[in-house]
């Protein structure tokens, strides 16, 4: 089977003069920073087989900004050669989850021990300045500790060292990190087969390769931009002129926000909350008690009405068990109830706290099968009815009755005046339904049947 897959490499291949443990090394690093999965294509005919490895090819080549030839040629094992980060440049598939992030702002990080070519004051020195570089634009604050379990525990490793990533000796991979979470999560390895040192005309910059791991510990992922600090490759920044890109103040900015009084040298538009300059089009939107959560991908945002501060939370890292990617959710406040939907399941969050016989089917509350998803759901006090909007119409639920009301489904632009025909997502709040459609939020009397105002999505951050 091995020769059969070499064979098939060399077809791939535009250059017949490549030599086969260039071949095997190309495949090495697809398999490592591409998901290329030689088990699984080994399964598949060889002109399949073929397609997969150029396409991968292909994939590698845009991410680094080479022209997408899909053969092995000069460019890409120039590239494929360079020191780089241990850390995948693609999401592995089915990994879970696709990102996590803190839960908070306060992290602890922990020198386990140092690399043997290095002053120890250096060493601490570079990592206190890679952190500073992360909290100087975002809200983290990171404190050293010196014994006992940190969030991010620092190790200098040879080879094989306990986490089925083991290092290549010098060159080759330089360091890799965890995403954040517990246990060996939020961790960042270094190589002690590096010549680590704190200059930039020899070795290899310890203080960069501290920033760019220390990234992935916070959650960030590789950059195809060559400026970001998380570009894979090493080599390419220069430590004494070295400043964070604009993507990646956005990127940690996006995760954690920014910080309360920016410095002086900061345009001032920075200082507008991310959100505001995202304007995201949330998934679902909902009160919890007297905050507000949207909902977007992995994470949410949580605000008090009133109070213009935003935080961001991780879905996983408040409830383990419920998915990424909620497409609607309301709240029933008298029971502290929360309700959560993702395709045709949902969720029950009591207390907080997930209740255990869930998920459960949409259609045990009277939906018919044709819906696959709901939009977007919330729950009205004064009637005691929750609603639910899917595609261009809409459900009423009797939460007394726990039926379905009849004549139901209605056409939303029918009988919602102003608004439609679909809807993202809405909340209930004193007396107002809040319809987000996109970027755009509507206020909704529903005594009186009309939108009152017309609003950014953003606008309960005070955008
Ligand atoms: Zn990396
Ligand atoms: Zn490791």
């Amino acid at each position: 089977m091995k020769v059969l897959m070499l064979f098939t490499l060399l077809q791939v291949s535009a250059s017949a003069a490549t030599p086969r443990n260039e071949l095997e090394f190309a495949e090495r690093y697809l398999k490592k920073y591409y998901d290329f999965d030689e088990d699984r294509i080994s399964m598949l005919k060889s002109k399949v087989k073929r397609n997969v490895l150029e396409e991968k090819l292909q994939e590698m080549q845009q991410f680094f900004g080479l022209e997408a030839t899909g053969q092995l040629d000069k460019p890409t094992l120039k590239i494929m050669h360079t020191p780089r980060c241990g850390v995948s440049d693609v999401q592995h598939r089915g990994a879970v989850p696709l990102r996590s992030i803190w839960s908070k702002h306060h992290l602890t990080y922990r020198i386990i021990n140092y690399a043997p070519n290095m002053k120890r004051e250096d060493v601490d020195y570079a990592f206190q300045k890679a952190f500073q570089v992360w909290s100087d634009v975002s809200l983290l604050r990171f404190r050293r500790i010196y014994e006992g379990e940190a969030d991010i525990m620092i190790l200098f490793a040879f080879g094989a060292h306990g986490d089925r990533n083991a290092f290549d000796g010098k060159g080759g991979v330089l360091a890799h990190a965890f995403y954040p979470g517990p246990g060996i999560q939020g961790d960042a390895h270094f190589d002690v087969a590096e010549t680590w040192s704190k200059s930039s005309s020899q070795g290899t910059n310890l203080f960069l390769v501290a920033v760019h791991e220390l990234g992935h510990s916070l959650g960030l992922h590789h950059s195809n931009n060559p400026n970001s600090v998380m570009y894979p490759s090493y080599g390419f920044l220069d430590p004494n002129t070295f400043r964070l890109s604009d993507d990646d103040i956005s990127s940690i900015q996006s995760l954690y926000g920014a910080p309360v009084r920016s410095p002086p040298t900061m345009r001032p538009e920075r200082r507008m909350p991310m959100i505001c300059r995202q304007r995201p089009s949330f998934d679902a939107v909902t009160t919890v008690g007297d905050k507000i959560f949207f909902f977007k991908d992995w994470f949410f945002w949580w605000t008090r009405p009133g109070s213009l501060a935003s935080n961001i939370t991780s879905i996983s890292s408040m409830w383990p068990s419920v998915p990424s990617g909620i497409q609607a959710a309301y709240e029933i406040e008298s029971r502290n109830q929360l309700f959560l939907f993702k395709d045709d399941k949902y969720w029950l969050i009591s207390n907080l706290a997930p209740e255990p016989s869930y998920p459960r089917s949409i259609y045990t509350l009277g939906l018919p099968t044709s819906v696959k998803r709901i939009d977007a759901a919330t729950f009205d006090p004064s009637r005691q009815k929750v609603f639910f909007f899917a595609d261009k119409q809409y459900w009423r639920y009797d939460v007394a009755q726990q039926a379905m009301d009849p004549t139901y489904p209605r056409l939303i632009s029918t009988h919602f005046s102003g608004v439609g025909p679909k809807v993202s997502a809405v909340f209930y709040f004193k007396r107002y339904y809040y319809i987000f459609q996109g970027a755009t939020q509507l206020e909704y009397d529903p005594q009186w049947h009309r939108v009152k105002k017309r609003m950014k999505s953003t606008s309960w951050f005070g955008c």
